[in-house]
């Protein structure tokens, strides 16, 4: 039987996995584009969920637990004009609640998975739809903004330019049991992700002014505010500092005849709850069923509803978590009106036990209940 062919475009987390994930479907032939000599130098962390974390790990033979760094416990912290309110504290005492891992090193095993899952790699920066007619189907996963999604995904997107860039960076320290952390500070959302025994990465969102007016000395503001919310007695080691604009922006088109976006290009949100890359493995497993379904029963994927059916089960899910972090952003944004108001609730979640058991299971699983 001939089999189906499959082409993805770009070599972000999210092409990469797709590759190694779809390859493993008999009768499937799968080709990578990735761009002509770009290095892979994308020095940031990614917290993926418990369930993610098993997902990914079925998929990659080689994948060394030293990659992936667990957490038991997330720390929720909220400043006010007065004091840190530590609000929430997330706990499981016999599963792990997320993982972290360096975004290089993920990508360079899933790089050593290509040629094993026999995968052909194609080095070019790809310029035309028209070069990828002959494949059944066609995935780009080429980042958040391309051309190409112009062409595909003609109805109007969800879309805001929160006017805030997210600094990220890696910090050395030797402070015992640091536990993964948010705080809500009043300059914007602090993230911090242990990753190794010794270092953690922070990702920090503050308003693009501030960060002008701010960017020659970032790297002092940066260690000054960890030093000062760990009470660190010893200095601190800071590095791979890198910035990013941040914006939101949901598809409400995902495909058009045979091809489809996927990964950042689908729904980029905020990274303040870090769930970019896990809606993207939740994406990544449906899509992995639906053509395991079709290809299975001998059905073309190009004249199938293979992608409506992905549209179909993955919109409703990656729309409202999109726009729960957007609201959750929104609420713990500073507001001299509502500050006071917010203080109150914020004081009554610690108590709150069927918050923490949900916030849990929504963090895991998505709307997967
Ligand atoms: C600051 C920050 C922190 C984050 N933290 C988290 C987190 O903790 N948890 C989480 O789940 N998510 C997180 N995310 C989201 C996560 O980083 C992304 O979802 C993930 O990296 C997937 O990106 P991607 O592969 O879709 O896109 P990209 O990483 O942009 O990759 C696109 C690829 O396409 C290639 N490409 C583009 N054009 C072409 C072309 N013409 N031809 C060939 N190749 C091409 C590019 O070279 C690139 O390799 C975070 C995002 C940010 C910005």
């Amino acid at each position: 039987m001939t089999k189906q062919r499959i082409c993805i475009v770009g070599d972000g987390l999210s092409g990469l996995m797709t590759a190694v994930v779809l390859a493993k479907v008999p009768g499937i032939e799968i080709s990578l584009i990735a761009k002509k000599g770009v290095k892979n130098v994308d020095k940031r962390t990614t917290a993926i969920s418990d369930t993610n974390y098993k997902f990914v790990n079925q998929n990659i033979t080689s994948l060394g637990s030293k990659l992936f760094w667990p957490s038991k416990k997330i720390e929720l912290f909220y400043e006010t004009s007065k004091e840190r309110i530590n609000f929430l504290n997330l706990n499981e005492a016999n599963s792990n609640l997320m993982y972290v891992f360096e975004n290089d090193k993920v990508k360079s095993t899933l790089l050593k998975e290509i040629p094993k899952n026999k995968i052909k790699l194609i080095r070019k920066d790809f310029k035309n739809l028209d070069e990828l007619k002959n494949y059944d189907l066609i995935i780009l996963c080429v980042g958040g903004q391309s051309k190409f999604y112009d062409n595909i995904a003609k109805k109007r997107s969800i879309k805001k330019d929160y006017k805030e860039i997210a600094i990220t960076g890696y910090v050395r320290h030797n402070h015992k049991n640091l536990n993964t952390s948010q705080f809500f500070l009043k300059e914007g959302p602090l993230a911090i992700l242990p990753f190794s025994k010794n270092y953690f990465s922070f990702v920090w969102s503050v308003k693009k002014s501030f960060f002008e007016n701010n960017s020659k000395r970032i790297i002092n503001l940066v260690k000054g505010k960890i030093t000062e919310l760990f009470n660190f007695e010893q200095d601190i080691a800071i590095s791979n500092i890198q910035s990013y604009p941040i914006s939101l922006r949901l598809r409400r088109q995902y495909h058009q005849k045979n091809i489809l976006i996927l990964g950042e290009g689908l729904h980029t949100v905020h990274p303040v709850a870090g769930q970019g890359f896990n809606l993207v493995l939740r994406d990544i497993k449906k899509l992995n069923e639906i053509i395991k379904y079709y290809v299975g029963l001998g059905i073309s994927i190009k004249n199938s509803y293979a992608l409506n059916d992905f549209y179909n089960s993955r919109k409703p899910e990656n729309t409202i978590i999109s726009l729960g972090v957007d609201a959750t952003h929104s609420f713990f944004k500073q507001n001299k009106y509502l500050d006071p108001f917010k203080e109150i609730i914020i004081k009554n979640i610690k108590n709150n036990e069927t918050l923490k058991k949900f916030s849990k299971i929504i963090s895991n699983q998505g709307l997967s209940l």
